[in-house]
C-alpha cells in the first residue's frame, strides 16, 4: 500500500518533521516521498530514501507552486496510487489538504499527534480543546489524509536504501483567482524553527524584556525561543516568537515556561508539548498545573544554576 509523504523543505534543506513522517509512513505501507518546487539535490534524494523513500515524485510549478490549489493539483497526481497521503500540518498544508480531500473523497485529520493502521483503516490520535482532551479517530474513506505535528514521531533511518527513483509528475493545474507577484523571504533567527522545536524555551513578563538567559538556555538545549504574548505586545520579542492560541502551536520533548502565568490562551499552543519545565516566582501560577517540573524562584536565579548545571554534567 503506498503512502505519499508531501516533503516539506526550505530550498534544498528538507525540514526534520518530514523525516519523522517518513518513519512513521513506514509503519503504513510503502513510503513515497512528493517533492514540490525546485529540483531536490541527489542529497536531498538520498536522505529521503535513508529514511524509507522508495520514490521521490517532483512537480514543480514555479512560483504558483505556492498557492494551495495548485499544490493540491499537484498532490493528486502524485498521489492517485496512495492509500493514505501524510504531511506536516503547517497552515498551508491544512489547506492543500482540505483541497485534496474535496477533490479525492479522502478522510481527514490534521494536527494529528500519531496515526496507526488498523483493521485496514487510519486511525490518528491528536489532542483537542487546548489540550484537554485526546481524541482517536477512525479514517472510514478507502483514502486517507493526514496532517500529523512535529516531533510527535522519533526519526529513525531505515537503513541502507537503494537511490530512489526522481520521478517527474505533470497535472492539469486549476486555474486560479490569484496570482503570485512577488516572493520575499523573510529573514529568520538561526537555529531550528519553533514550530518544529524538539526543545522550546519560552519567556513571558518574568522576563522583564531580557531575552539574555532564554537564549542561552535555549541554545545550550538545541532549542527556539518562544514566548507569551504579553511579551511580544510588549516588543521584547518578535510576533513570530508567540506561542499560544494566537501565535504558534509547539510539541516539542520539552517545554520549558521562564515567567509565564500559564494563561489558557498561551496554554493551548503548548500543552500538547512532551514534558512541560516551569519556572516561576508565584508558587500558585497556573502553569504549574500542567507542568511535569517546576521551580518556584527567579527565572534570573533558576537559569544560571539550570545552565552552570547541564554544562558540568556535559564536561564543558
Ligand atoms: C483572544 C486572546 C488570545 C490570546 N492568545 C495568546 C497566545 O496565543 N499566547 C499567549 O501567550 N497569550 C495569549 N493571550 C494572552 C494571555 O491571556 C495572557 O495574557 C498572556 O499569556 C500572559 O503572558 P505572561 O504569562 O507572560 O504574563 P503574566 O500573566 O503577567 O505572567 C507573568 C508571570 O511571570 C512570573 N514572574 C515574574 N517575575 C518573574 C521572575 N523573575 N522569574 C520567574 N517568574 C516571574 C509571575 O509570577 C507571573 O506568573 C491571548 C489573550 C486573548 C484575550
Amino acid at each position: 500500500m503506498t503512502v505519499a509523504v508531501l516533503v516539506e523543505h526550505r530550498g534544498d534543506q528538507v525540514a526534520a518533521p518530514t523525516l519523522e513522517i517518513l518513519t512513521l509512513a513506514r509503519s503504513l505501507g510503502t513510503p513515497v516521498a512528493v517533492w514540490l518546487g525546485g529540483t531536490p539535490s541527489a542529497d536531498a534524494v538520498a536522505l529521503l530514501g535513508r529514511y524509507g523513500a522508495t520514490e521521490v515524485r517532483h512537480g514543480d510549478a514555479g512560483d504558483a507552486g505556492r498557492l494551495p490549489e495548485v499544490a493540491a493539483a499537484l498532490l493528486e497526481e502524485a498521489s492517485a496510487d496512495a492509500a493514505t497521503v501524510l504531511m506536516v500540518s503547517t497552515f498551508v498544508n491544512k489547506e492543500t489538504a482540505t483541497r485534496l480531500a474535496l477533490a479525492t473523497g479522502a478522510g481527514m485529520v490534521v494536527d494529528a499527534a500519531g496515526a496507526a493502521l488498523v483493521d485496514g483503516h487510519i486511525e490518528t490520535d491528536q489532542t483537542v480543546f487546548a489540550a484537554t482532551w485526546n481524541v482517536r479517530t477512525r479514517i472510514e474513506t478507502d483514502k486517507a489524509i493526514v496532517g500529523l505535528r512535529p516531533n510527535t514521531t522519533q526519526a529513525v533511518e531505515a537503513g541502507p536504501s537503494a537511490h530512489p527513483a526522481l520521478v517527474e509528475i505533470a497535472a492539469d493545474l486549476p486555474a486560479t483567482a490569484v496570482t503570485v507577484t512577488a516572493i520575499e523571504h523573510v529573514a529568520q533567527d538561526e537555529g531550528v524553527p519553533l514550530a518544529e522545536a524538539p526543545v522550546v524555551v519560552s519567556g513571558g513578563r518574568g522576563t522583564n524584556g531580557d531575552y539574555t538567559l532564554i537564549r542561552e538556555f535555549a541554545e545550550l538545549l538545541g532549542g527556539a525561543v518562544g514566548a507569551s504574548r504579553d511579551a511580544t505586545d510588549e516588543g521584547w520579542i518578535s510576533h513570530e516568537h508567540m506561542v499560544g492560541q494566537t501565535g504558534t502551536t509547539v510539541t516539542p520533548a520539552l517545554y520549558v515556561a521562564c515567567g509565564i502565568s500559564g494563561a489558557v490562551h498561551h496554554r493551548g499552543g503548548m500543552q500538547a508539548s512532551g514534558t512541560v519545565v516551569a519556572i516561576n516566582l508565584d508558587p500558585d501560577a497556573p502553569i504549574f498545573e500542567i507542568s511535569d517540573f517546576g521551580v518556584v524562584g527567579s527565572l534570573f536565579d533558576v537559569i544560571p544554576q539550570a545552565i552552570e548545571t547541564i554544562k558540568a554534567h556535559r564536561g564543558q
